[in-house]
């Protein structure tokens, strides 16, 4: 337990009021649905009363509405107080939640994502003149298809209830067969953004805040149905007045508050789901969507998007990003009268939806979806066989996975191998470390995913003061990407990664066995991680298995004839490299057009790793994000680089270009870019490469 990063203030020991110390909210877009819960449910597991206080204002901490309600944003200093017998613990446990954003997911922040103002023109394009509708992009991407307007019935509630003891209980029985639903739901989530959304939305079906208004209204003689409806219905009110604020993502929060509202409400009243059949290429427009709705579609026959509220941050934004489908929300109103089944063109990038768009649109994005739809095609009907250069120098074309399923996916897109499984997953979101047996499991699946043939490079556990885990006490630090990270954390704790090895290893023979230490900048961490892995697979009884190590700080990079003479192989992880190579967070909104692989600065770094690990007849790889960067590819190759580690979508492109390329015009390529000045000389070059190899 993290005791000592909490000061506590005892105001009276008698009542043990305990007030922890302030923290700055570091949470972008505030406590909002998921973080709000995560917090929620967490003081919820303590016996005491907890407030969580801003200033002179406090709200229940046990409460999600209570506390997405309280309009926190980024930089709100806030406080934990409680009173009790586990007080202590609690103010600890949460400040430290806090601290940590309540578990949410460092990403792009959605500010990122371009804002139109909601505004209908009369655009002439290509020389006709058609109703055009203005929003905000939410997810990118172009779809031509037919309007289906989404609209829910209204359901009837009568005011007056029967006996108080008998609403009740069928309250709870209504809020016992949502929670049923959801979890059902929950389990067959097409994406884990949207198993997130609904846990939430389980936090919410055990709010104290809804349930008592609600049991507050039965017992003044009100129906279960109107008591609930009307608690739901103020929450979300509340919630909802204060969009007014910057802040876009506070209008969510009624949003989440009514659809678990409308589930509860049905059960108690009966009503019937409107059943909604999606007609095929829908594009969908209404006035507002909860993550039940969109959960409910047939994904098959969805296009895309297209909502009056919400907006770049909302559910449906987020979810159709995971869907991989266009989105625009924040729409204006007229789009809801356009006629169910009128042709409609959703531009997810240009935040428009053009009604009625003139034959020659349409053609037109047709001409460039199906020309997208038929070079992948292509690519990938050559994506199983081996990439060769012209000159028949063979490339590994690998993918980056965090699971088995992953890994499937990967390999039904041409993936050879994988060249990096972030293990991260099994350790992050939960109160206790994984056992060995959970571990062993899981990177098993990953292993018979490949099968005995191919390659599986596990690296183990990467997390720090930028990626906290809520069982691992590593103190604040000033400066997380210079502090506890990567192997650093390994060698700190061994039993844990000690345990992660001896998982690892029980799937040595199921795939080729390759792993990894994230973060080395010394040979002495490199030696320590290794000796670590040696004595655990001497207990095992496990014969060597490949021994890398990531190259993502230039210390690393400079003395790589050093490594190479110790380690197996290496893998470049250019996300990181970069950063540290030149000094720029990766994830600094304002820094992010210059934090870029493709510096001089960084080539040179890739430049010296190969050189030092050929010396030494070691391979190298890479597995940060330059490695699906189509441009860069020819660079990569022509610098010594023989396995490329990519995301999914990108490998069947990825074995398209190498095939088309000699490594020696690569290599005059790569020794042309490495005297360049700067990235965007570096790109322009690359730019006029690509276009010479296009078909
Ligand atoms: C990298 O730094 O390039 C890398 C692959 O590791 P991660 O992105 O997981 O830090
Ligand atoms: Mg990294």
């Amino acid at each position: 337990m993290p005791w000592g990063h909490t000061k506590i203030a005892m105001e009276t020991a008698e009542f043990q009021v305990l007030t922890g110390e302030p923290v700055p909210l570091p949470n972008s877009a505030g406590l909002h649905a998921r973080p709000a819960a995560r917090f929620a449910a967490t003081a919820k597991t303590y016996q005491c009363t907890i407030e969580l206080v801003r200033g002179v204002d406090h709200v229940n901490a046990k409460s999600v509405v209570g506390i997405m309600g309280f309009g926190t944003q980024m930089g709100d200093p806030l406080q934990v107080r409680a009173r009790g017998v586990d007080a202590v613990e609690a103010v600890t446990v949460l400040t430290d939640l806090l601290r940590k954003g309540c578990g949410e997911e460092s990403g792009p922040s959605p500010v990122a994502l371009q804002e139109y103002p909601a505004q209908v023109v009369c655009a002439t394009h290509f020389g006709a003149t058609v109703p055009s509708f203005q929003g905000v992009c939410a997810a990118p991407g172009q779809a031509v298809g037919v309007v289906v307007q989404f609209r829910r019935a209204g359901i009837e509630v009568s005011e007056v209830g029967g006996s108080p003891s008998l609403e009740r209980l069928q309250l709870h029985a209504a809020l016992d067969q949502a929670r049923g639903q959801i979890e059902t739901l929950q389990s067959a989530a097409g994406s884990a953004v949207q198993a997130k959304i609904l846990e939430a939305h389980l936090e919410l079906l055990q709010d104290p805040g809804l349930i008592d208004g609600a049991l507050h209204g039965i017992a003044i003689g009100k129906s279960a149905a109107w008591a609930w409806q009307a608690a739901c219905t103020a929450s979300a009110q509340h919630l909802e007045s204060l969009s007014g604020s910057s802040n876009a993502t506070l209008r969510e929060r009624g949003n989440d508050v009514r659809d678990v509202g409308r589930r509860v409400l049905m059960l108690l009243t009966g009503a019937v789901p409107t059943s909604f059949e999606l007609p095929d290429n829908a594009i969908v427009v209404a006035q507002e969507l909860t993550p039940s709705d969109t959960g409910a579609f047939d994904r098959s026959k969805l296009l895309g998007f297209c909502t009056i509220s919400g907006g770049a941050t909302s559910h449906v934004a987020i979810l159709a990003r995971s869907f991989g489908i266009p989105a625009v929300c924040s729409m204006d109103p007229r789009a809801l009268q356009i006629r169910n089944g009128t042709r409609v063109m959703l531009d997810g990038d240009q935040a428009r939806l053009l009604s009625e768009p003139t034959d020659a649109e349409v053609s037109l994005v047709e001409q460039q979806l199906s020309r997208k739809a038929l070079v992948h095609a292509q690519q990938l009907a050559t994506a199983q066989s081996l990439a060769m250069t012209k000159d028949g120098y063979t490339i590994e074309v690998a993918v980056n996975v965090r699971n088995a399923q992953d890994a499937q996916e990967g390999i039904a897109n041409g993936a050879d191998g994988v060249g990096l499984l972030r293990s991260e997953f099994l350790f992050d979101n939960r109160d206790s470390e994984p056992l060995e047996e959970e571990q062993a499991k899981a990177y098993a699946a990953v292993a018979d995913a490949l099968g005995p043939q191919r390659c599986l490079v596990v690296r183990t556990l990467d997390v720090g003061g930028d990626k906290p885990l809520r069982y691992l006490p590593l103190p604040p630090e000033e400066n997380p990407f210079l502090g506890m990270r990567g192997v650093r954390v390994g060698l700190e704790y061994p039993n844990l990664l000690r345990t992660q090895l001896r998982a690892i290893l029980r799937t040595a023979g199921r795939a080729r066995l390759h792993i990894m230490f994230p973060m080395v900048a010394t040979l002495e961490e490199f030696r320590a991680a290794r000796n670590i892995l040696q004595e655990e697979q001497d207990r095992l009884g496990i014969a060597p298995v490949q021994v890398g190590l990531m190259i993502e700080i230039p210390s690393a990079a400079v003395m790589s004839s050093q490594f190479a003479k110790e380690a197996d192989f290496f893998s470049i992880g250019t996300n990181d490299l970069t950063q540290y190579t030149l000094a720029m967070d990766r994830g600094h909104p304002k820094l992010a057009g210059k934090t870029d692989g493709l510096h001089p600065a960084v080539l040179k770094m890739i430049a010296l790793t190969c050189e030092g690990a050929k010396t030494h007849g070691k391979w190298v790889g890479v597995c940060g994000s330059l490695a699906s960067d189509l441009l860069a590819v020819p660079v990569l190759m022509g610098l010594g680089v023989t396995e490329l580690s990519a995301s999914v979508p990108v490998i069947p492109a990825i074995k398209t270009l190498v095939r088309r390329v000699s490594l020696q015009e690569c290599q005059q390529l790569a020794f042309e870019v490495l005297e360049m000045g700067t990235a965007a000389q570096v790109r322009e070059r690359l730019t006029a490469f690509s276009k010479t190899i296009e078909e």
